[in-house]
């Protein structure tokens, strides 16, 4: 009875009697109700493809194989307007199909097409960006198609749907215009127009310098266990990623545009550098999701201080020491905090530091001399948690004033920020800005390019003045619709180019 599904795969095709293929449509006897399950039983879940794939098979991983089908036949993603044929949606149809079935649910979905004939799985499989390569069955029923169109029908569900309505960077100036309540992502990608590098990432200056001292990883240097245990490390590498504190690019400038214009919600940011507040946002607008170098703390008295109070020792590849344990030790009556056994996080051991008045008369050794705790800049370690802010002011006020959503210069892979766009209401216009295109969030409009140049021109569409040296007043720019490498766009993405 898993015929249908057999054909998906060419080398599984069976070889005899081409009429061993059961055609449910033309299966005049069976009742309708289960015809119903057994379409839907096809198209419902992965699952259910996973559950019938051996049975008549020579090879065992036909989901994969169809997945990986889908996946190709998503890159080669083709421009509706400029296809017509009778197994092919066009954009409209195509539109209302993804549409309908957000609204209906999946079930009522292929109750309405595929079980009522009213279109058949080959081309249904069109309106959710599929086209299965030519000459892929051997034999081509419509019911060769239920594999692929269970799995874009899955995945299409599963996604916040784009809203059709917008499409194009007028569209982007325009909901910039009405928009009151404006959340931004923020990434790497804001600041690299400075030469900041993306320190998480593996094809910058600083990865090659931490390979040098022989650190395969960031991780390494930025693990919180490994810093109270021997903080030199940071100290040692930190100088090149310390933020230069007077410079912040056009696009924080466009950012803080939005917040003079009392739209800017809130920006979170995943950058460390804290160009945002030189920018002048606000920290009650500003969530840095993996802190920043904007306040350094003692890693044992909690003793919090400006960050350029220990940007000198940084860049002196010097660990930082807490002025407050500093100044307890000095005092012999207050000291009987520190008084302790020796901390780990403590670097001392290493026999320069002069010894306080207190270790004079400690008879004990070594083993008890009090030590000052160690400054660590306010960035989030591998090991530490999430500002605690991020969660409760997402749930408790973003998501339920938001009316725009700008993502800009970040590639969203990162949890839990990447999440945001599932998290806030569905009917939120996203809006997404930066050089390469995403494909696992739905965003309505894809403006791609360097950030600097798109903010730029929708700020020049939108009437707004962008002031920042690095923006040039009469900047003109070439829009032209993204092509993937097949050479296909998609109908809201676009490439902007800064004209020479
Ligand atoms: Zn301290």
């Amino acid at each position: 009875m898993a015929a249908a599904t057999v054909a998906a795969v060419p080398s599984a095709v069976k070889k005899e009697d081409p009429a061993a293929i059961v055609d449910l449509s033309s299966d005049e006897d069976a009742d309708s109700t289960s015809r119903d399950s057994k379409h839907a039983d096809y198209l419902k879940t992965d699952a259910s493809i996973n559950d019938r794939k051996s049975e008549d098979l020579d090879e065992d991983d036909t989901s994969s194989l169809t997945e990986d089908i889908v996946n190709l036949s998503e890159i080669e993603e083709f421009e509706y307007a400029k296809t017509t044929g009778p197994d092919l949606c066009t954009v409209e149809e195509a539109q209302e199909f993804r549409s309908r079935l957000h609204e209906i649910g999946i079930d009522q979905f292929i109750r309405e097409t595929i079980t009522k004939k009213a279109i058949s799985a080959k081309k249904l499989c069109t309106a959710f960006g599929i086209r299965i390569p030519a000459g892929l069955f051997d034999v081509e029923t419509d019911e060769s198609y239920y594999p692929f169109l269970g799995l874009a029908i899955t995945r299409e569900f599963a996604r916040r749907p784009r809203l059709e309505q917008y499409t194009n960077i007028d569209h982007a100036a325009n909901l910039l215009q009405t928009a009151k309540n404006i959340v931004v992502i923020t990434g790497a990608g804001i600041s690299t127009s400075l030469g900041i590098p993306d320190f998480r990432s593996k094809n910058t200056g600083f990865y090659a310098k931490l390979q040098d001292h022989g650190y395969e990883d960031p991780q390494e240097v930025f693990d919180i266990h490994h810093f109270d245990e021997d903080p030199s490390t940071f100290y040692k590498l930190a100088g090149d990623i310390l933020p230069d504190m007077c410079k912040w690019t056009p696009t924080h400038e466009f950012i803080h545009l939005l917040q003079q214009k009392d739209k800017l919600l809130t920006n979170y940011t995943q950058n460390i550098d804290n160009l945002e507040s030189q920018a002048g946002i606000l920290s009650e607008k500003l969530i840095q999701c993996h802190g920043s170098f904007a306040t350094a703390t003692c890693r044992k008295c909690d003793y919090k201080v400006p960050g350029e109070e220990i940007f000198n020792d940084i860049r002196h590849q010097k660990v930082s020491e807490c002025p407050r344990c500093v100044e307890t030790l000095k005092a012999p009556q207050r000291s009987g905090v520190l008084k302790r056994k020796r901390s780990s996080n403590s670097h001392g051991g290493k026999g320069k530091r002069r010894k306080s008045s207190e270790e004079d008369h400690d008879s004990d050794g070594d083993y008890d001399i009090p030590q000052p705790g160690v400054m660590k800049p306010d960035i989030i370690f591998f090991g530490e948690g999430l500002p605690k802010e991020f969660f409760s002011r997402l749930k408790e006020q973003d998501t339920k004033k938001v009316d725009l959503l700008i993502v800009i210069g970040t590639s969203m892979q990162v949890a839990p920020v990447s999440e945001i766009p599932q998290i806030i209401p569905k009917d939120v216009p996203q809006i997404y800005i930066s050089r390469d295109p995403v494909k696992h969030i739905n965003f309505d409009i894809q403006l791609l390019g360097d950030c600097d140049v798109v903010v730029g021109e929708l700020c020049r569409r939108a009437n707004w003045e962008l002031k920042h040296k690095m923006h040039p007043p009469g900047q003109q720019v070439d829009i032209t619709p993204f092509k993937s490498n097949s050479g296909h766009g998609n109908g809201c993405s676009w490439t902007i180019k800064a004209r020479k």
